[in-house]
């Protein structure tokens, strides 16, 4: 089974309310998605969001990543060289994670297609279900209250609540969804780098004082401020995940090795795909450093490959894979079932999407 060409086609799905971080606000999913054919007359599927302001990738240059240096490097590959296919997509053009990570998951479906098993079980995994938490956008505080319950009443146990952009005015956030969820709700932070090292400290220590029982803070300061992220996790009690500031193995060595946070988020866009991501998942089974797996605003193809990745690792113990619960449809057929806080994995062969409704050229 050969690469004959990868295609390339836009997907808009509209967003069931706005999306809001401290980094941006956003109406639409639209993606890139990919389509690998192969000689043999079977496709594979991959999907790219354009997060310029977290991996620096708009369409546009996943695009050009894609025809002008992916597809001329892997093209006449068997799909079964894995290995040799993944060693050239990762030295033919420096960074371009979301371009690589587009290509990867279609690989990788067309890899787990032609051995006709699902992609999770070719990864080693058994696991039939996986829950995820649900992504509660920065707003008012009633708002977000709101929010908030009527995501508990849709059978989500899990929250991750969106912060960062006020300082101490997040802990009244925090305390106003605490005391209206209840105790039983597990409650995530993610200041999206939007606190200074200081400040998440004394930040965190008071939601720890109040005994909000946060069950994680993730990035609470810049990307780039490794001295920061340690700061942070090594002064306060509470989980500290690092998502920013781990892109690639070599920052998650870093993190792992110099306890810089106690836990990692691995991103398909970030790392450059799955490939890359189980290098990740065996740096953190080394330093005993759980992960969770999570999505930027991606809709099925994506957020499926990922699913599958969560499906076989153990040390994936937290998925925020809500991208499709997030979208008002799903234009798509096939893949695991997401029902409600559900994810539920299926025996269909590779990621399973069989019905991609985009015009490729
Ligand atoms: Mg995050």
């Amino acid at each position: 089974m050969v690469i004959k060409d990868i295609k390339t086609g836009i997907i808009r799905i509209p967003l069931v309310t706005p999306f809001k971080t401290a980094l941006r606000t956003v109406e639409h999913v639209e993606d890139l998605i990919v389509c690998v054919e192969t000689d043999s007359g079977e496709t594979g599927y991959g999907e790219a969001p354009a997060t310029a302001v977290i991996t620096g990738d708009t369409l546009g240059s996943v695009q050009t990543a894609i025809k002008d240096f992916i597809t001329p490097a892997i093209r006449g590959m068997d799909i079964m060289d894995m290995d040799g296919i993944q060693r050239k997509l990762h030295s033919c053009i420096l960074k371009n994670t979301s371009a690589k990570a587009a290509v990867d998951m279609a690989l990788y479906d067309l890899y787990a297609k032609s051995l006709k098993t699902p992609l999770y079980k070719l990864l080693g995994g058994n696991a039939r279900e996986i829950e995820t938490d649900l992504t509660i956008s920065v707003n008012d505080i009633p708002q977000m209250v709101s929010d908030s319950l009527e995501a508990v009443k849709k059978g989500f146990s899990i929250l991750k609540i969106k912060v960062g952009k006020e300082g101490f005015q997040d802990v009244e956030r925090i305390a106003a969804i605490r005391e209206a969820v209840g105790k039983e709700v597990r409650i995530r932070v993610d200041a999206n780098q939007g606190w200074n090292a200081k400040d998440a400290v004394r930040i965190i220590s008071r939601m720890e004082d109040m005994g909000l029982d946060i069950d994680l803070v993730e990035q609470p300061v810049k990307a780039h401020d490794f001295e920061g992220m340690k700061y942070v996790t090594s002064r306060t009690f509470t989980r500290i995940l690092a998502d920013e500031s781990v892109f690639s193995p070599e920052d998650a060595i870093r993190i792992c090795a110099e306890r810089a946070a106690d836990m990692m988020n691995i991103k398909l866009m970030k790392t450059g795909g799955i490939y890359e991501a189980l290098k990740i998942c065996s740096i953190a089974e080394i330093y005993q450093v759980e992960c969770m797996v999570g999505c930027m605003l991606e809709s099925k193809i994506a957020v499926s490959a990922a699913a599958h990745l969560a499906a076989a690792k153990h040390i994936i113990t937290a998925v925020d894979l809500d991208g499709p619960s997030l979208c008002k449809i799903d234009p798509y057929e096939g893949g695991p079932l997401y029902d409600g806080a559900k994810i539920v994995m299926n025996d269909t062969p590779g990621i399973g999407i069989c019905r991609v409704p985009v015009t490729f050229s």
